[in-house]
């Protein structure tokens, strides 16, 4: 393990500082405090400090030599709205809110980076940290971009990372293309004919559309798509009724699709339509169907996921860098930043054993042992993209 002697030398700071940001979770562009943190720990180490971007979002710059070069590297900000339980002495103060993703070990890799490649002076060019807000749901990442990141902040490309419980600490895994999936949302609504239950015959119910709708859904996945495309279609939600003897007029089915392609995703809400507005005819009531793309997939770009796995190989070796991971469908808004500017996500492994709680329980605590991993390899994937001249 090749750690940044810099990097090292920050490990107590960086968990002070993982532990503080821990305790005071924010959720979606309300990280206020977390942003202030930032800003006055970069402004600290003597960096150039950017901040109100997406609201809360913070870009330090840190420019060495005089190379036109530039990369950018991004952490996200905020917390997730899920009651903490893990006992940790410094669990979190934010009742209902809590750091369960692991972004509070993303903002201290990347402030630890920092510190480390100010204080080496080892490269030529410029160096931005992106600290994002609003991963969650919201698409801070998709705001960033929109209100000018890339054109106030010039870069070659740009760069992220997630810690990965999944795979165990001391290892990264990246490849190009897609790394993790599309996110839709649809919503579906039923109006039937409200009835008696014991005269069901004067209503239209609705209970029967979902029935119907349920089923009907998974066969998209199984018979529209080609098998060796992938998508998942998942009912999340399923609301009516409020008695015992009463036929509702109205249904809401809600559910999430994932997908890697474009063409995919035409499919499934093509058929979706049909289905819906075929079990409606079927049933003789009305349906409407919402659907809506949120997060576009995670495409790795090739040249710069050669770069992420050289920096990573360079830190724990080859044998811990698997550049062909099977992808995974949760997804993530660097995704937007990717559409914009070549660059590569990375996954850092940081599960201890085989029951460290995954991302979004309520037991889930960043493991601080790959502070110092992660950080190291912020700093060397910096000075070997921006090489300093000898
Ligand atoms: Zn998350
Ligand atoms: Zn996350």
């Amino acid at each position: 393990m090749n750690i940044i002697p810099e990097v090292a030398a920050l490990d107590r700071d960086m968990r002070d500082w993982r532990q503080h940001l821990h305790a005071h979770p924010e959720t979606a562009f309300e990280e206020t405090q977390t942003a202030a943190y930032v800003a006055d720990k970069l402004r600290g180490m003597g960096l150039e400090v950017h901040t109100g971007l997406a609201r809360t979002g913070v870009v330090g710059v840190l420019r060495n030599g005089r190379s036109q070069n530039a990369i950018g590297l991004r952490a996200d900000l905020d917390a997730l709205h899920i009651h903490e339980r893990t006992n940790a002495s410094y669990a979190s103060r934010n009742e209902g809110k809590m750091h369960a993703c692991g972004h509070d070990g993303h903002t201290t890799m990347l402030l630890g980076a920092a510190a480390a490649l100010k204080a080496r002076k080892a490269f030529d060019g410029t160096a931005y940290f992106i600290f994002q807000p609003a991963e969650e749901n919201e698409a801070g990442g998709r705001v960033m971009v929109e209100e000018g990141l890339f054109d106030r902040f010039p870069m070659h490309a740009v760069y992220g990372m997630h810690n990965w419980p999944k795979m165990r600490a001391g290892r990264f895994a990246m490849r190009v293309g897609p790394l993790m999936g599309a996110a839709d949302r649809f919503e579906i609504v039923a109006t039937g004919k409200g009835a008696h239950a014991a005269m069901a015959y004067q209503g239209r119910d609705p209970m029967l559309f979902a029935a119907h709708m349920i089923h009907a859904l998974q066969t998209i996945v199984s018979r529209n798509l080609h098998p060796l495309e992938a998508g998942v279609v998942s009912i999340t939600q399923v609301h009516a009724g409020d008695a015992w003897n009463v036929i509702p007029e109205q249904l809401v089915i809600r559910g999430s699709v994932r997908s890697f392609k474009p063409e995919v995703q035409d499919t499934i809400e093509r058929r979706m339509r049909t289905l819906v507005d075929g079990a409606a005819a079927m049933f003789e009531m009305a349906a409407s169907l919402r659907y809506e793309r949120c997060y576009p997939a995670t495409i790795n770009h090739a040249a710069e996921t050669e770069h992420a796995a050289k920096a990573a190989q360079a830190v724990v070796g080859e044998a811990n860098v698997d550049t062909d991971p099977t992808p995974e469908m949760t997804s993530e808004d660097f995704s937007f930043m990717l559409q914009s500017k070549p660059g590569c996500y990375v996954w850092l492994g940081s599960g201890r054993d085989d029951s460290t709680p995954g991302l979004h329980n309520p037991h889930f605590d960043f493991n601080d042992d790959v502070l110092a991993i992660g950080a190291s390899y912020w700093v060397t994937l910096a000075e070997q993209q921006l090489p300093a001249t000898r």
